[in-house]
């Protein structure tokens, strides 16, 4: 390559919790793009079923899936050989990439002069960045928050997904069983803010009187209390989302 041109495309990154709507935008965005003639392609990543995204709302469409050891450079140069060119890609479940993959989309993006709009979890539910995250951050020509917030059982905005198996939080284990619920029967997710992801505390097992919004400065130290009375019903009727709605498409 010789004179470079100056492109537009970047690559951007869209984080948000489980339940934030990031499939749901990755749809929209796939579709608004291919109506407008663009040619790109739509990933997610192997623990999808089908290969198929999907949304809450009960949108999908046919994606790619992101094997490991998958070239994503490589996948978007033959797509683009194969086809005059390539527009766009959109990515769901980044979080899952690994981090060369990750590279791999800067290359298609300064290469291929393809926009790349990723979506994904920020903490695993050990309260950590995932690995292909973190790159995506370091990488990413913008950064942000999607607009639908998720809010912990208190009220507060949630920023972390605590795993629960048979009611009680835990803080280890496999990472890769987070979107496939049936590998792991007994444990839910729950959104939490960070002081209840760390304190492990349920709605459940809260007393009354503390569970308004408005009694939270200083009122509970957060302390572990690895196990009480496990309820069976760690999800309150309120707007944390948990073992209903998880199923298939659990982060998005
Ligand atoms: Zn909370």
């Amino acid at each position: 390559m010789t004179a470079e041109r100056h492109s537009h495309a970047e690559l951007r990154f869209a984080y948000g919790t489980m339940g934030s709507g990031k499939s749901t935008l990755a749809l929209q965005i796939y579709h608004n793009l291919a109506a407008a003639g663009l040619r790109g392609m739509l990933w997610t990543q192997l623990d999808r079923v089908d290969g198929r995204v999907s949304s809450r709302l009960g949108v999908s469409a046919d994606a790619y899936r992101v094997e490991p050891g998958l070239n994503l450079f490589q996948s978007g140069k033959s797509y683009s050989d194969r086809n005059g060119r390539l527009d766009f890609m959109v990515c769901d479940e980044a979080q899952f990439y690994s981090p060369e993959q990750v590279e791999q989309l800067a290359r298609v993006v300064d290469e291929l002069d393809a926009d790349v709009y990723c979506f994904g979890l920020l903490r695993d539910f050990r309260g950590y960045l995932f690995p292909g995250t973190a790159r995506l951050l370091e990488m990413a020509d913008s950064c942000d928050e999607v607009a639908v917030e998720s809010r912990c059982w208190c009220g507060r905005k949630a920023t972390h997904n605590a795993r629960l198996v048979e009611g009680v939080q835990v803080y280890e284990g496999d990472l890769m069983v987070v979107d496939d619920p049936t590998q792991e029967p007994d444990s839910t997710y729950e959104l939490r803010c960070r002081r209840h992801w760390l304190s492990g505390t349920s709605a459940s097992r809260v007393a009354p009187s503390v569970t308004q919004p408005a009694q939270r400065a200083g009122a509970s130290t957060p302390r572990r209390e690895p196990d009480t009375e496990a309820s069976e019903t760690p999800t309150p009727a309120t707007p944390t989302l948990s073992d209903s709605g998880e199923v298939s498409i659990a982060s998005s």
